[in-house]
């Protein structure tokens, strides 16, 4: 079977060159020339079949720039080709291509085609290079169709031998070719000699149109405690009301000092309409509030319950709950799973 592929590159290392000020990215016209099974000149001319769509998002970036404006402009691309192709490959830098994952996960509702994000530890120049096969697993996950392959409805990374969903996904190593990892769900996908797909954790669309909510809000920040912690300078923001929401990376399952400062924070907070979203700062796991006297401040109803949500997908979600929705109906939905984001628990 036939398959259409939308290729979106936006910069990053997969496409990068040795420049005098370090490395920067080149454009699509000199990448397609290391990328010979797209050109289809390999023995096995598995991407014959496929229709590709080539699209750059210019000016292409080392991805410490992304913002939510290029965010938008990624999912206005995505939506404007959404009827005409089966399946979307972003080409990202690695830095913060999940936190572009989570914000367009959240941005899109109904998703009932793959959106695979993609990059490179080693640019498609090097000898060495990891992003011929990161790119070729996400063509075959996008290209489902022409492979016979369950289609996977949703914003998903693929990289080295993984697919992972999108906002489960960190950064975990700067060098690895495994460059993320989900510490909290299961990998969507493993693509070795055999691909094989986790049917049990993909949602199944419920043929709903497809609506995206593009916007982020700006006024929030991300809080690290840690011991000594002086919370005035936080305090002031939100006395002043310069910040409307909080992630705020606890200790372990959600703890903080016992320390009037923090108590009269969310105190103030709730005044204020400063939405904390509570995390934890463990690579792995959950926060539990209640389980310790520790996480007593939490019980407030200002306070959002962010289970075991990554570290990206807890701030793009925030901005963009924030961005999108009236602040009554805020914490609820920070609170559960809208994409995935959050394990269930009993
Ligand atoms: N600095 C690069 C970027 O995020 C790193 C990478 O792509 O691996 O664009």
């Amino acid at each position: 079977m036939k398959s259409k592929v939308f290729i979106l590159y936006t910069g990053g290392t997969f496409g990068m060159k040795e420049s005098e000020n370090g490395l920067e990215p080149s454009t699509w016209k000199e990448i397609i020339e290391y990328l010979p099974a797209i050109k289809n000149q390999t023995y096995f001319n598995h991407f014959s079949s496929i229709n590709f769509t080539f699209d750059t998002l210019e000016p292409v970036v080392d991805s410490s720039n992304m913002n939510p404006a290029i965010w938008k402009r990624i999912a206005d691309c995505i939506s404007d080709n959404y009827n005409s192709h089966d399946g979307f490959i972003v080409i990202h830098g690695t830095d913060t291509l999940s936190y572009t994952a989570s914000a367009l996960s959240f941005m899109f509702e109904n998703l009932s085609k793959p959106i695979v994000l993609t990059g490179a530890q080693l640019p498609i120049f090097h000898p060495r290079t990891d992003g011929i096969i990161n790119l070729s697993n996400a063509i075959y996950i996008a290209g489902y169709k022409r492979f016979e392959l369950t289609c996977i409805p949703e914003v998903c990374i693929c990289f080295n031998d993984d697919l992972l969903r999108g906002n489960r996904a960190i950064k975990s190593s700067t060098n690895d070719f495994e460059g993320f990892s989900s510490p909290n769900f299961e990998n969507l996908a493993s693509l070795e000699q055999r691909i094989q797909i986790s049917e049990n954790v993909l949602p199944i669309p419920e043929g709903k149109e497809l609506k995206i909510y593009p916007t982020f809000s700006q006024k929030v920040v991300n809080v690290t405690v840690f011991p000594g912690y002086n919370v005035a300078a936080l305090q002031d923001l939100v006395d002043n009301k310069k910040i409307e929401g909080i992630v705020l990376k606890t200790f372990g399952s959600g703890n903080l000092p016992k320390d009037d400062s923090w108590k009269q924070l969310v105190q103030t907070c709730e005044k204020n309409e400063v939405i904390i979203l509570a995390t934890t700062q463990s690579a792995n796991g959950r926060i539990e509030i209640g389980q310790y006297a520790a996480s007593n401040f939490l019980k407030n109803p200002i306070v959002a319950n962010g289970k075991d949500i990554t570290s990206p997908a807890a701030l793009t979600k925030l901005m963009w709950v924030i961005g999108n929705f009236e602040f009554k109906d805020r914490i609820k939905m920070l609170s559960k799973s809208l994409r995935g984001e959050i394990s269930l628990y009993n």
